[in-house]
């Protein structure tokens, strides 16, 4: 290991707190010093093929010419100026894309700093809304177990009981109404028994439930788990049933991952509220936006001062607009489709003799997303560095080992991080969490 590598991972360790992780005792990091096209290039010299994406947002790679450029050419304008009281082209040519790109009923954009925060935001317009049509009561959400909506409190309270961490701050986080995680598999035949239990707490809370939130087709943080679009069909209708809003979090499947440009086109639905994030400036910067319906929009704004009340100080930063837009025109120029399709074949083919293997629960894989989940959890101190020492670059979570790759990957380079995972695997002893 160089100097330079091992002196700056004794510096990150003297102060730095890294995601998830503890400042004693913490798992491995490995400094990067550059990233070019699926490729992490680390201080001492090694290379990474990157199966990660950095949690789904680098779709087209890492330091991609047109990216570097959107952001080079606006930053000679101005990098940053407020929102309140001010525009630009940037956002306004931004909203206007989003718009176009996602359901025709979406048709107004508020734009935040990060995936948590677009998820508060909706939060607070589906109980503006609420308010605003004379149903103050109605303050609370209904979501299903399994989900992953964000760090911060109000989206940590709709995030999964268990895994969502609720016990540590049970005493802050807002109480609202969970339905079992549908058991009914993508791909799989539908059973509808899976909605009942959703049907059931919306009906008997009707007066109360704000909104339905929910991540469409595709749990990612809280469990990897792909479910079947009939699912979210019924979700649609219970809303509209009694009232309620259905507020999508694409922030994870928006922009293709999951084989169409976003997965609520999976069960053909509309939502009243939608999230995005991560992959937004194809992974170049932060910057999430929360779209939502006319109607909701001038609900909101009817009532009282008619005001939505957030407005982050980063709002619609002109540097993130302009890159998600050139993020945005560079995926839909592009083969996108075929890519993802060719990732899912691939991905199919190469993760499916995992299932073989003692250690491997289920193999589940949809578009670009290929997930091995294990009997027992991986132990973090030494399996991403097995993974390392193969040339590739998986951050497993729990059980999950899960790959989620820029749509660039060529099939060598997507075979070799398949076939690490594969050989790390087997390098997991059964009988105790070790790699
Ligand atoms: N929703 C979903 C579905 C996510 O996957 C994430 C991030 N993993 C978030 C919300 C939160 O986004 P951020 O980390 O940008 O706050």
């Amino acid at each position: 290991m160089s100097t330079d590598h091992a002196n700056l991972i004794c510096r990150d360790r003297a102060h730095l707190w890294h995601p998830y992780s503890s400042m004693v005792n913490a798992p491995p990091v490995f400094p990067v010093v550059s990233a070019s096209g699926v490729r992490l290039r680390l201080a001492d010299g090694t290379e990474l093929i990157d199966g990660m994406a950095s949690w789904w947002c680098a779709i087209h790679g890492y330091n991609h010419p047109a990216l570097n450029r959107a952001i080079t050419d606006q930053l000679e304008s101005m990098a940053h100026v407020m929102f309140g009281g001010l525009t630009h082209e940037p956002a306004v040519r931004l909203a206007e894309k989003l718009v176009a790109i996602t359901p025709e009923s979406l048709e107004t954009v508020f734009f935040s700093d990060s995936g948590s925060v677009s998820v508060e935001v909706a939060i607070k317009m589906a109980i503006q809304y609420q308010q605003a049509r004379g149903f103050p009561a109605r303050q609370k959400l209904l979501t299903i177990r399994g989900g992953y909506h964000g760090d911060t409190f109000g989206a940590m309270a709709v995030c999964d009981p268990v895994t969502g961490m609720h016990t540590l701050f049970n005493k802050v986080l807002a109480p609202h109404y969970f339905a079992e995680r549908p058991n009914t598999r993508f791909g799989g035949e539908w059973d509808e028994r899976d909605v009942a239990p959703l049907r059931e707490l919306m009906e008997r809370h009707r007066d109360e439930i704000a909104a339905v939130i929910l991540e469409p087709i595709v749990q990612g943080a809280g469990g990897m788990w792909f479910y079947h679009p009939t699912y979210l069909r019924r979700a649609r209708e219970s809303c509209d049933e009694h009232d309620a809003l259905l507020i999508a979090d694409e922030i994870a499947t928006g922009f293709g991952r999951s084989g169409r440009l976003f997965a609520c086109e999976h069960a053909g639905i509309a939502p009243d509220i939608l999230c995005l994030g991560k992959a937004l400036t194809g992974g170049c910067m932060t910057l999430a936006a929360t779209l939502a319906t006319r109607t909701v929009a001038e609900t909101i704004s009817a009532e009282g001062g008619g005001a939505f009340m957030h407005g982050p100080t980063f709002m619609a930063n002109p540097l993130a607009c302009s890159v998600a837009l050139a993020s945005i025109e560079l995926l839909l120029s592009s083969d996108w489709r075929g890519r993802v399709e060719a990732i899912e074949r691939q991905l199919r083919h190469e993760l499916e003799p995992c299932r073989a293997l003692p250690q491997v629960a289920d193999v589940r894989v949809l578009g670009a997303i290929g997930v091995v989940e294990l009997k027992a959890p991986v132990d973090m101190h030494v399996v991403p560095g097995e993974f390392v020492r193969r040339g590739v670059w998986v951050r497993p979570f729990g059980k999950l080992i899960y790959v989620m790759p820029p749509y660039i990957i060529d099939s060598d380079d997507l075979s070799r991080v398949t076939g690490a995972i594969v050989e790390v695997i087997q390098s997991i002893r059964q009988d105790r969490r070790v790699g």
